[in-house]
């Protein structure tokens, strides 16, 4: 085994984190009652422009919790992008619906806009978009799709607090947001995730979801089977401390990207990242895609030099529990060619020009 000296994702815990979780111990507060919840439930919908943000336990939680929130369940189906993290899939069908899975488009690597139609049934209630390594999906096409059939719109936006589609925070654009706040996302509480929405009934009804949906007039009543998908005040604590950071970690990631596509740019073996002209990409990942067969080998050698890398995503029409005979093209091209490379805060210049040169090196081979 080489030893990894350039991670691909590091939290940056350098502000107040430390503080407010002594606070929560020092008062006692360490479940999911205390001020931190709320506090930061209200910055971080404030943040993405939203009126309502509602803590989960997790990412995959939040999926689930919207679903639930909308109705969704058994006889219904709800379609999701093909290429994604496994999470958005699983979550449908955890509510016993079932996910039809849409191919990705070449120019953002999201969900196609054009193949959302022909998937559509008389079943059809929900389109989960996923806003992949940070760069927006074609939102307005999206909704007027979604519009024309009646259909709810959730954006999965784990991987893109703070992304931009034609000047609209990601996760305020559509009926519901969800946000992971796991270790390597954009900001973390550690284990966390985050349900935002403009819409005071699906606050309500989200919240009463999430907390085992005890009746508010009568304690231990329950008037349905609810869940405890609730997020802890410790990790709420955390994310506070996040949240006072996260423009300057979102303006670093960027920044990153920058200098990795300067760096990059000449070589024909590559395709730089996906930056459409309407919208902010925050580059949760910085990913490219390798082209000729390569991209094994060159994981493979970073890894030797200490460069730690992943590839994308399978696609979920090549899972045991999602598999299909269908052919989905682009997932398929994108999940073949694409790889993360490190994308964290403290990464230093040195070090991206170091991946850059071992990168070209590396492909000059035969
Ligand atoms: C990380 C992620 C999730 C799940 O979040 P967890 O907090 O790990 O449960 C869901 N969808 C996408 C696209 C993700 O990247």
């Amino acid at each position: 085994m080489s030893k990894i000296i350039i991670p691909l994702a590091r939290p940056y815990l350098e502000g107040n984190e430390l503080k407010y979780v002594q606070e929560c111990i020092k008062g006692g507060w360490i479940s999911s009652l205390g001020k931190f919840v709320a506090k930061f439930e209200e910055q971080f919908s404030t943040f993405c422009d939203s009126r309502y943000g509602i803590s989960t336990s997790n990412g995959t939680a939040a999926i689930h919790l919207a679903l639930e929130t909308l109705g969704i369940g058994k006889g219904d189906q709800v379609i999701v992008p093909d290429l994604t993290f496994v999470a958005t899939a699983n979550a449908v069908y955890y509510t016993g619906a079932k996910p039809v899975f849409v191919d990705s488009e070449t120019l953002t690597w999201n969900i196609d806009p054009q193949k959302i139609e022909e998937k559509i049934t008389p079943k059809t209630r929900a389109i989960i978009v996923v806003h992949i390594y940070g760069h927006p999906a074609q939102m307005d096409k999206i909704l007027n799709v979604a519009k024309e059939h009646n259909l709810y719109v959730i954006e999965d936006a784990c991987e893109a607090h703070g992304a931009l589609f034609k000047g609209r925070k990601v996760g305020s654009i559509s009926h519901l947001g969800v946000f992971s706040f796991y270790g390597n996302k954009i900001i973390s509480t550690g284990e966390g995730g985050m349900i935002t929405t403009n819409n005071k009934k699906l606050n309500e009804r989200a919240r009463f979801l999430r907390d085992h949906a005890m009746s508010k007039n009568k304690r231990y009543f329950h008037p349905e089977v609810g869940f405890n998908y609730r997020l802890t005040n410790i990790q709420a604590a955390i994310g506070l401390a996040q949240l006072e950071k996260i423009n300057y970690i979102i303006r670093k990631k960027i920044e990153i990207a920058h200098t990795y596509n300067s760096l990059l740019k000449d070589s024909k073996e590559i395709i730089l990242p996906p930056q459409e002209k309407c919208v902010k990409n925050v580059y949760w990942m910085y990913s490219i895609l390798v082209k000729n067969g390569k991209r094994d080998r060159l994981m493979e050698n970073l890894k030797d030099c200490g460069i730690e890398s992943r590839p994308f995503f399978i696609p979920m029409h090549r899972l045991p529990a999602y598999r299909l005979k269908e052919k989905f093209p682009v997932s398929d091209n994108l999940s073949r060619q694409g790889i993360n490379l490190p994308c964290f805060v403290e990464i230093r210049n040195s070090e991206i020009e170091h991946i850059c040169n071992k990168i070209k090196k590396i492909l000059r081979r035969k």
